[in-house]
């Protein structure tokens, strides 16, 4: 039976990337080696990295006012990496926090330098974006958002309402889903693992007045180094950057960030209106005007029905709903490779289980 997967990251990479990968395994443009035997100084994988970084940049229409770098150590990496670059003295760094991830990083920030949570959704528990009332002012070393919250199925739907001269978004699992302006950002960053790749790759997008050198900072953990260096100042993950960027060549190819974000929107909603007309046999966990398009999350009455569901769903070929251990039930993460037939098979399933034990 075919497997249909929903994980919300490391998840499914789009199948005409993988069977390139499998065509130029064992003879990378007719070298005889797979392009991770390459050394990363050699013209091979420098064609490579430089490609990756031009198709991010046509993708999501960088302009010359920004910096594309390939980092490790994932977004956790950058939850230290941007205080410790950006916050200067005498300024604070201010966040806002939709969820986990954010809160992640917020705890990170007070290790290194002043900061404050300015705005929250807690109170919440996280199924509601908060009302965006900050106001940002002249002591702000930066605005930290989340734009897309993994666990609990919440999305920014209108990312121009952030007005902030230095403004800093995790990415992670919303990134190349939906057209963005890039002048409005300091800083964007998203871990490769969920729209843009395999893990081990991180893209950071940073405006390149952000760029100031700090000799406190250790030269790996410099955005300054990086760029001078291209993001090769150390051995860059290059296999990770390979499938990234025949990742970024399926989205161009696919018709860009526009068509994603039509697909994603239509994927999504054939799953929430499983939710919505199910008179409250599946309850949605984050509220509707905060609903994401990338992860969507719902429970069922008792643990024994959620135990049956994915017990049946796998039966059925659809594996990786198991929701997060703080938010329990379902998530369906349906990032850009996953295709609206795998939404359909859900919701579908969805529909006869409910005919079944509703
Ligand atoms: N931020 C968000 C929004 C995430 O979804 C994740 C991972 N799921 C992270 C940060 C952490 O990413 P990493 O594991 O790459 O450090």
């Amino acid at each position: 039976m075919k497997r249909i997967y929903f994980q919300a990251g490391p998840t499914t990479l789009p199948k005409e990337v993988m069977q390139q990968a499998k065509e130029e395994w064992d003879d990378f443009l007719g070298t005889g080696l797979n392009i991770m035997e390459h050394s990363h100084r050699g013209s091979e994988y420098e064609g490579i990295h430089n490609q990756a970084k031009t198709r991010m940049k046509r993708l999501l229409d960088i302009p010359d006012t920004h910096e594309v770098l390939f980092l490790q150590g994932g977004a956790s990496l950058q939850f230290a990496m941007i205080p410790m670059n950006l916050i200067q003295s005498g300024k604070t760094a201010k966040y806002i926090l939709t969820g986990s991830w954010s809160e992640k990083a917020y705890k990170e920030a007070q290790k290194i330098g002043s900061c404050e949570a300015v705005v929250t959704g807690k109170d919440s528990e996280y199924r509601a974006l908060p009302e965006m009332n900050y106001v940002s002012s002249e002591n702000d070393a930066y605005l930290h958002i989340t734009s897309n919250n993994t666990i609990y199925g919440t999305q920014w739907p209108d990312l121009h309402a952030f007005k902030h001269p230095n403004l800093v978004a995790d990415m992670s699992s919303d990134i190349m889903s939906r057209p963005l302006s890039i002048k409005d950002y300091g800083l964007i960053y998203a871990g490769a693992q969920k729209n843009l790749g395999p893990s081990g790759v991180t893209a950071v997008i940073i405006r390149k007045d952000l760029l100031q050198e700090n000799k406190s900072v250790p030269s790996i953990l410099s955005y300054c180094v990086h760029a001078k260096n291209n993001s090769l100042y150390n051995t860059p993950p290059v296999y990770s950057i390979y499938l990234l960027n025949l990742v970024l060549g399926w989205i161009e190819k696919s018709g860009g960030v526009v068509e994603m974000e039509k697909r994603n929107h239509n994927k999504a909603q054939v799953i929430y209106d499983a939710i919505d007309q199910s008179n409250g046999f599946y309850n949605g966990y984050a509220t509707p005007e905060s609903r994401s398009n990338m992860n969507i999350t719902f429970t069922l009455e008792s643990d024994a029905l959620e135990k049956q569901f994915i017990k049946e769903s796998e039966e059925n070929g659809i594996y990786g709903l198991k929701g997060h251990r703080s938010v329990g039930g379902f998530r369906a993460s349906i990032y850009n490779a996953v295709p609206q037939e795998s939404c359909d098979s859900l919701a579908q399933f969805m529909k006869h289980f409910q005919e079944k034990y509703g």
